[in-house]
C-alpha cells in the first residue's frame, strides 16, 4: 500500500513457464469446487484451493494493525480440452521477515530467501503462482507499490495478485491484462468432494453469507471466529476495556483536558501579572538604590570607622576618632569653600584682567599709529632744523642791525638828526596850516563875488513870471 517504491525484494530469476495441461478443478469429478463472487466469462479462471484459502483467511487475522502477505504456490495451466489458462492454487507460505506498517508490506531479502528455501523443501514441484497481502480496512485494490512488486517480481502472464481486507471482509484477485492488473469479477473455491461441507462455510464466511453455523457436525471453527477467540485469550485481561469502561475513561480524560486547560490559562494570567509588578519593583528598587547611595555618601567615612574600629577599641579612642575626623571633614568642607570663593575672585579678577587687556590692546594700537605719525615726522626733521638754523640767522641780523641803529641814534649825529627830525615836523604842519587858511579866504572871496549875481536873476525870474 505504501507509496515510497521502495525496491527491498530481491527475487530470484524468474523464466517463462510452460503452462501444464491439466483439466480445470470444477470439471473434475473427484473435486469440489464453489463460486466465490462472481467470476467473468472473459476472467483468467483462479482456483484457491480449501487449505490455502483456510490459511491466508487465518494469517490475515492474525493480526489487523498492520499488512501482512506471503505468496501464492499451484500450477499454471492450460486446459487441453479448450485450450483455455487458469491458475490452480494448491499452497500459502507466509513471509516470516517482512518490513511492514499499517498501509505497507514489503518483502524483504530475508523473507524471499525462506520462502524459496520453504517451497523447495516442503513443496518442490510446486511454482509460485502469485502472491497475497492484506489492507487491514482500506479496500481491494493494488496501490502503486503493490503494482511495482508485482511488475517487477511476478512478471509472469498468469501470476495473480491477491488482497484480503480482513477487517470489511471483502477480497479479491487481480491478474494481468494488456500490461496492467485488473481485478476479477470472481474465483473459484475447491476442496476433495468430502469436504465439502467446510467448502461451503468457508465461502459462506467469505461473501458473508449466514451460512452453516460453525459448530456443525465434522467442522472446526472458522478462520475468523478462531481467530478472535485466540486475540481474546491472548491479550491480557486490563488491556481490554469495556464500552462502558470507555465512555467513563473519554469523560475522565475530557474532565482531565478542561482542567488542564484552564489551569494552564490561569498560570498564563498569573505569570503575566507577576511579571508586571517584577517591573514596577525593580523600578522602585532602582529610585531606591539611587536615594540610598546619595544619602550615605556623607555617613560611609563614620560607618567604615565604625565597621573596622568599633569591635577593637573602646568608646573613647572610637568617639576621638571619630570627632577628629569630623573635625578634618568640616576644615576639608571650609578649605572647599574657601578654594571655591577663591576661584570666584580669581575668576572674577580674570574677567577684568581680559577686559583690561582689550584696552590695553586697542592702545598698543593707537600708540603704534601716533609712532607711525612721529616716525614719519622724524623724517622731515633735519629740513626744519635746517629752516629754524636760517630764521636764528635772519634774526641775528635784524638784532646786530638795532643794535648798530639804537649806537647812532644816541651818538651826537644822532641826537641833531632827531632835533631836525622835529623841527621838520613843525615846519610842514605849519605849511599845512597855512595853504588851508589861503583856500579858505579864497573861496570866501569867491562866494562874495558871486552872491548878488545870483540875486538879481532871482528877481528877474519873479518879474517874468509875474509878467506872465
Ligand atoms: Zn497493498
Amino acid at each position: 500500500m505504501s507509496q515510497d517504491g521502495g525496491d527491498e525484494m530481491v527475487f530470484g530469476e524468474v523464466r517463462f513457464r510452460e503452462p501444464a495441461k491439466m483439466r480445470r478443478p470444477d470439471r473434475d469429478p473427484r473435486l469440489a469446487c464453489v463460486a466465490c463472487q462472481t467470476p467473468g466469462p472473459g476472467d483468467l479462471p483462479v482456483f484457491l484451493d480449501l487449505a490455502p484459502a483456510d490459511a491466508i483467511e487465518r494469517h490475515a487475522l492474525s493480526d489487523t494493525t498492520v499488512e501482512l502477505g506471503g505468496v501464492l504456490l499451484g500450477k499454471e495451466c492450460v486446459d487441453p480440452t479448450d485450450g483455455a489458462p487458469f491458475v490452480w492454487i494448491t499452497q500459502a507460505l507466509e513471509a516470516k521477515h517482512y518490513a511492514n506498517t499499517q498501509a505497507s508490506f514489503t518483502y524483504t531479502h530475508d523473507s524471499w530467501e525462506e520462502i524459496t528455501r520453504e517451497r523447495d523443501r516442503l513443496h518442490p514441484d510446486l511454482d509460485v503462482v502469485g502472491w497475497y497481502h492484506t489492507h487491514p480496512n482500506f479496500g481491494i485494490f493494488l496501490s502503486h507499490h503493490d503494482l511495482f512488486i508485482h511488475k517487477n517480481f511476478f512478471d509472469q502472464p498468469l501470476q495473480t495478485a491477491y488482497v484480503v481486507d480482513p477487517i470489511q471482509g471483502t477480497r479479491g484477485f487481480f491478474q494481468w491484462s494488456d500490461g496492467g492488473m485488473v481485478q476479477v469479477g470472481g474465483f473459484h473455491l475447491c476442496a476433495e468432494r468430502h469436504e465439502r461441507a467446510a467448502l461451503s462455510r468457508l465461502a459462506d464466511q467469505l461473501e458473508n453469507l449466514p451460512g452453516s453455523p460453525a459448530g456443525g457436525i465434522g467442522a472446526s471453527l472458522s478462520p475468523r471466529l478462531e481467530a478472535e477467540l485466540i486475540k481474546m485469550l491472548n491479550r491480557p485481561a486490563p488491556s481490554r476495556v469495556a464500552p462502558g469502561d470507555g465512555l467513563a475513561l473519554a469523560a475522565f480524560l475530557g474532565f482531565l483536558g478542561t482542567m488542564g486547560l484552564l489551569m494552564l490559562a490561569g498560570l498564563g494570567l498569573w505569570l503575566h501579572y507577576v511579571d508586571t509588578r517584577l517591573s514596577e519593583q525593580s523600578h522602585a528598587l532602582t529610585v531606591l538604590a539611587r536615594e540610598v547611595e546619595e544619602s550615605s555618601a556623607g555617613r560611609r567615612a563614620a560607618h567604615d570607622l565604625m565597621l573596622e574600629k568599633i569591635g577593637d577599641a573602646n568608646p573613647e579612642t572610637f568617639l576621638a576618632r571619630f570627632e577628629k575626623l569630623a573635625q578634618a571633614r568640616d576644615e576639608a568642607r571650609k578649605q572647599l569653600a574657601d578654594q571655591r570663593s577663591a576661584t570666584e575672585v580669581l575668576g572674577a579678577r580674570l574677567k577684568e584682567l581680559s577686559e583690561k587687556a582689550g584696552g590695553l590692546e586697542a592702545e598698543l594700537a593707537a600708540t603704534l599709529k601716533s609712532r607711525e605719525v612721529f616716525e614719519s615726522e622724524a623724517k622731515e626733521a633735519p629740513k626744519l632744523r635746517d629752516e629754524v638754523e636760517e630764521l636764528k640767522q635772519a634774526l641775528d641780523d635784524d638784532k646786530r642791525e638795532l643794535t648798530d641803529q639804537r649806537a647812532i641814534l644816541k651818538s651826537a649825529e644822532g641826537e641833531q638828526a632827531a632835533k631836525t627830525y622835529k623841527d621838520l615836523k613843525f615846519y610842514t604842519l605849519t605849511t599845512w596850516i597855512g595853504a588851508l587858511t589861503s583856500a579858505l579866504l579864497a573861496v570866501t572871496a569867491v562866494w562874495l563875488y558871486v552872491r548878488p549875481q545870483l540875486s538879481t536873476s532871482v528877481d528877474n525870474a519873479d518879474a517874468a513870471r509875474r509878467a506872465l
